[in-house]
């Protein structure tokens, strides 16, 4: 910089206000009532120690209070936002892991928000005026709509099925078939919850191929327990064999073991009039006679994030003895949801439930959706298509299949598609979407009818803004 710079940018500074004073201005002191002086104050210092930053550098040649006003306000309000907010889910994963799983029931959310903010009979037994058991509460609906002996929740699936091994096999044999070692995200891996849980891993048959004489053979005066996973995000296919539930329920019982199964995602009911193959149900495992069998309440259960152990009342009284099914236990907000989600399936109104909305929507609705959206949305500079595609439901459940689907295919004219995604990604909701082929592509599937609009607005402030030198002031 020369003298002349600097004597410029001197002067430039001495320009700067007091942090005092702006803090007294109108709009500042409104804010403050609003979200504290304290992030108004932080905020103030970050955008002062910018200016001068800026100032130094000679990328700024005048100061007016009304300018940092504006910055300042800004920086408030985006520190004053929660950080979990709801976003707009466009990727077509029904059961994005990322994205928060099921978003739940109306049904569900109102009961919850009861239950939130008063008190609950969540271990009292109003009958007869004494101590209950948080159990008690979704016990009935499961034993309703499964033919389930007993039922326990815990935090997760993976706590349940940590839970089950550490209660019936810890210090013994637990016997698993190598095709089902799996590992699903964020690192559950069944070897290593066995081994976690005090359970020694005898692992049996091959990767593709086990026979239920594998499993017998193994047996011996260490065996616990048999496990049987659902491989969940993955498939073998081709020359593959794995015994029938009802071969190891007889083997099990045979030696008076008990068989644990970890559905994964867990289906409530028969999924396949909906087209989706493959996908076991609780009920049928229990009507074959597994023993225990665990499952997420957040996946194709869509409700609340937990793990359902349910099965027979001699091996799930041991489970809910152990002290850590203490540590494991659920919350109240948890125990409504789920107890609201539940109901929901007893009264058939599977419609209610988000995600199976989500699943029946047939691909022409979805384009007749799109189709309205690409007419508000289709000006220059923002170009808007309809394409095929195909939405996945995610969460481990039915890999491999995929439900048909339209997708609103844009592009930014002089930008890539990257920077759109970007662009919406930083709206406010955040809308969450696909690049493909240098396009950003939006599925309405996952997309609830009240959020259409949102996309519409900001794709009109994309092209509003567009064309206008925007100086980035972070
Ligand atoms: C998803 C899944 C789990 C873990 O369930 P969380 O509820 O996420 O803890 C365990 N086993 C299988 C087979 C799964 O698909």
């Amino acid at each position: 910089m020369n003298s002349l710079g600097s004597e410029n940018a001197n002067s430039l500074l001495r320009q700067i206000p007091a942090v005092d004073e702006l803090l007294g201005r109108e709009s500042l002191r409104a804010l403050e009532a609003r979200v504290g002086r304290r992030l108004v104050v932080d905020a103030t210092r970050k955008v002062l120690q910018g200016l001068r930053a800026r100032i130094s550098s000679g990328t700024l040649s005048n100061v007016s209070a009304e300018m940092l006003e504006k910055e300042i306000v800004a920086a408030t309000e985006s520190a004053a936002e929660f950080s979990l907010r709801s976003v707009i889910n466009a990727t077509g994963v029904i059961l994005h892991t990322n994205l928060g799983r099921a978003p739940m029931a109306r049904e569900a959310a109102e009961h919850l928000a009861e239950t939130a903010t008063r008190y609950s009979n969540l271990e009292y037994d109003l009958a007869v005026g004494e101590r209950g058991k948080r159990d008690a509460h979704t016990q009935g609906l499961f034993a309703r709509l499964l033919g389930a002996e007993m039922t326990l929740v815990v935090n997760n699936n993976a706590a349940g099925v940590f839970l089950a091994l550490n209660t019936l096999a810890s210090g013994g044999e637990v016997i698993v078939s190598r095709g089902e070692l799996i590992e699903i995200g964020e690192s559950f891996r069944i070897p290593d919850i066995c081994a976690k849980s005090g359970a020694a891993l005898r692992e049996v048959g091959t990767t593709n191929r086990t026979r239920i004489g594998d499993y017998a053979a193994a047996i011996n005066d260490q065996t616990r327990a048999l496990l049987r996973v659902h491989p969940s995000n993955f498939r073998v296919v081709g020359f593959t064999e794995r015994p029938t539930r009802a071969e190891l329920v007889t083997l099990a019982a045979q030696h008076h073991l008990p068989l644990i199964e970890d559905l994964g995602s867990g289906c409530l009911i028969d999924v396949a009039p909906l087209g989706i193959r493959d996908e076991p149900w609780a009920g049928e495992s229990l009507k074959a006679g597994v023993d225990v069998v665990t499952f997420s309440g957040d996946k194709l259960l869509g409700g609340p994030q937990a793990g359902i152990l349910t099965g027979k009342k001699s091996w799930l009284e041991r489970i809910r003895k152990n002290p850590l099914f203490r540590a494991l236990r659920v919350d109240k907000l948890t125990v409504s949801a789920l107890e609201a989600t539940v109901g929901l399936y007893l009264r058939g109104d599977l419609d209610a439930i988000p995600i199976f909305k989500m699943i029946r929507t047939p691909a022409e609705e979805i384009g007749a959706r799109a189709a309205r959206l690409a007419e508000k949305i289709n000006e220059a500079p923002i170009t808007a298509e309809i394409r095929d595609g195909e939405s996945v439901i995610g969460g481990g459940a039915t890999p491999g299949q995929s439900l048909p689907t339209r997708l609103l295919a844009l592009r930014w004219e002089g930008h890539s598609a990257r920077d759109l995604e970007a662009r919406l990604r930083q709206n406010s909701p955040p809308i969450i979407a696909r690049v493909e082929n240098d396009e950003v592509l939006l599925d309405l599937r996952t997309v609830l009818e009240e959020q259409e609009g949102e996309i519409v607005q900001s794709l009109a402030r994309i092209r509003r803004e567009h064309g206008i030198v925007n100086i980035d002031i972070k």
